[in-house]
């Protein structure tokens, strides 16, 4: 009993956790200082029209440079930036330079081009976010209807009331929202009817055994009809063949992204892909 409470309730950590936490402490600095380094940088990956294949967007995907590390993908950083908080300066990072960059290309003969952001929980949760996203359209001089925010299912799911006044806050300023991930989660339908969505992203898992899983080929189908149903864009993501994508334009599909078209690329090379693609 003595030994038990000598630890004055300090938790004892297995060596193993310890190393754990440890990693976790330098990946918490390594992040801080990330965003003033200047060590993340942006990938752009093509989002086309299925009907005819015009791109007029592209998402854009986050990565870090470490210094040690080497170039870390965001499935290894973003879900503990989240739990640190540590998200919220990303995304003000992410934001800034995405918007600067768009400028940029609409200054230099794409007028119409737009930009996909994804956003997380985190970001939802704060009162001044869409205070945040207006002061950064409005620092790069880019119009709100060409911004699209990308969130997941389980973001809303999270406070759903909270990400409602969020989300619809950003609608009102004319910002585009997306469902990311969609099928993923556990978001019931009716509510999904009440968000101010415009496009509905269905994850990669149903897209890619399109050409050969019946059950796959059913959940996509009805999940484009319902959401044609409530007047929604539907985007596929993660095409990878020519099956899928025939498949998917004749599903009635709007919009499509995947290695089959391009993987996700540095900005210049996005722009050559992009002035190559249209002629
Ligand atoms: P996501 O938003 O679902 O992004 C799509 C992911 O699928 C990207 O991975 C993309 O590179 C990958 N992808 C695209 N086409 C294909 C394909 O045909 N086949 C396969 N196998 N993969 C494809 P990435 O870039 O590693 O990003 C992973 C996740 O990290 C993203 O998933 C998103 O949730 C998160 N993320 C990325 N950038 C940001 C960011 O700036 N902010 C936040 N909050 N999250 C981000
Ligand atoms: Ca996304
Ligand atoms: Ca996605
Ligand atoms: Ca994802």
């Amino acid at each position: 009993n003595e030994a038990k409470s000598a630890n004055h309730g300090v938790r004892v950590f297995e060596p193993g956790m310890e190393r754990h936490v440890e990693h976790g402490l330098t990946l918490l600095s390594d992040l801080r200082r990330a965003a003033e380094a200047d060590e993340f940088f942006l990938l752009f990956q093509p989002k086309l029209r299925l009907r005819d294949g015009h791109c007029d967007a592209a998402e854009v995907l986050v990565r870090w440079r470490h210094p040690q590390r080497g170039v870390v993908p965001p499935d290894r950083f973003i879900p503990f930036a989240e739990q640190t908080g540590a998200i919220k300066a990303i995304t003000r990072w992410v934001l800034q330079q995405s918007l600067r960059q768009l400028a940029r290309w609409q200054r230099e003969g794409q007028p119409e081009l737009s930009l996909n952001v994804n956003v997380s929980t985190r970001d939802l949760m704060q009162p001044d976010f869409p205070a945040q996203v207006e002061r950064a359209l409005r620092q790069a001089g880019v119009s709100a209807r060409h911004l699209c925010l990308e969130v997941t299912e389980s973001a809303i799911m999270d406070d759903p009331l909270l990400a409602m006044d969020c989300l619809q806050a950003l609608n009102r300023m004319g910002v585009r929202l997306a469902i990311d991930d969609f099928g993923t989660g556990y978001s019931s339908l009716a509510y999904l009817k009440r968000l101010p969505v415009q496009e509905l992203k269905i994850d990669r898992s149903f897209i890619s055994g399109l050409d050969r899983d019946e059950a796959d080929v059913t959940i996509v189908r009805s999940t484009i009809d319902m959401a044609h149903h409530m007047g929604l864009s539907v985007v596929a993501e993660g095409i990878e063949t020519e099956a899928v994508g025939q498949r998917l334009r004749a599903f009635g599909c709007d919009q499509a992204q995947g290695y089959l078209y391009s993987r996700p690329l540095p900005a210049a090379d996005f722009m050559d892909w992009l002035r190559q693609h249209r002629d």
